[in-house]
């Protein structure tokens, strides 16, 4: 945090250094765009093949192979989900949400993806359609869907209330995770990374730069969509904050469930391939 008095006196050019532009960091410009029409056609005709109830504070698993689609959907009311993505076959291979960040921004939407930790970085899942684009940026800053926040987990909340509660984001997905891949919760753990905070509504404050949360502004009948570019180990929680209104990290908030629906497309996207990992193989190879 910024203090409000710091101690170093400003330099006689600090309006000049401040006045600097700044670049962006990771143009994405050269990629690729997402073909978000063609996803979209490939829809036409699809048949759900799965659908998984995520109660409220707990979460569950679910599988997509490539070349499907799945949709988080808000069920009897506005509750946000953590969710987490493994390559199905690897899951040292995982959703990066830092670097998915630093090329997308704070906030993911429609035509956004989701990138692999390295040395894989590649598109794990496309976002194809988004139910509550339209809030866009509100007046402090606070959008939907963030790649800026972790999840809730019992050691923060140990850290900053002494209290010990069990049914945070990480504990859920790692008790899922370790359920579905049983395996003992302690080594399941690990492999439970930064989420996508699905319906989250976040932002920084101006001030201080630090991390907020308000009322999520999704109702039942929203959704989000995404495109599986690999075969997929998900797996998400229903945040026991609820809309994260106000607390979450206890059983105060009303919590509602979260559906993951699951899709099988007729044919692929018109010239779709699954994308493969990274080309780049140098890192043994550099002189040290
Ligand atoms: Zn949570």
């Amino acid at each position: 945090m910024k203090p409000a008095h710091p101690d170093a006196a400003p330099p006689a050019d600090a309006a000049a250094r401040r006045a600097i532009r700044p670049v962006i960091c990771y143009p994405v410009d050269a990629l690729p765009p997402p073909d978000i029409v063609g996803y979209r056609a490939a829809r036409d005709g699809w048949e759900q093949v799965g659908q998984v109830l995520v109660p409220p504070r707990e979460a569950r698993c679910f599988e997509v192979p490539a070349g499907h689609f799945f949709r988080i959907v808000g069920v009897d009311g506005p509750q946000v989900g953590d969710l987490n993505l493994w390559n199905a076959h690897d899951l040292g291979e995982r959703f990066f949400s830092g670097k998915t960040r630093a090329l997308h921004g704070t906030h993911l939407s429609t035509g956004d993806r989701m990138w692999s930790s390295l040395p894989h970085l590649r598109p794990m899942a496309t976002i194809t359609q988004d139910t509550l684009d339209w809030y866009g940026f509100d007046e402090w800053g606070g959008s939907v869907h963030d790649v800026i926040g972790t999840r809730c987990d019992p050691y923060t909340h140990r850290l900053l209330s002494g209290g010990d509660y069990h049914h945070c984001c990480h504990s859920n997905l790692t008790w899922a995770l370790a359920r579905h891949t049983a395996r003992p919760p302690a080594e399941a753990e690990p492999d439970v990374h930064d989420v996508l905070n699905v319906f989250m509504c976040t932002g920084f404050t101006r001030d201080t730069g630090q991390y907020f949360m308000k009322a999520s502004p999704v109702r039942a009948g929203d959704f989000l969509e995404f495109f599986a570019e690999i075969d997929l180990l998900g797996a998400l929680s229903a945040c026991p904050g609820g809309d994260c209104s106000a607390e979450h990290s206890s059983d105060t908030a009303a919590c509602h469930p979260l559906r993951v629906d699951i899709f099988r497309p007729r044919a692929a996207p018109a010239g779709w391939v699954s994308p493969g990992r990274s080309g780049y193989g140098g890192i043994s190879g550099r002189l040290a």
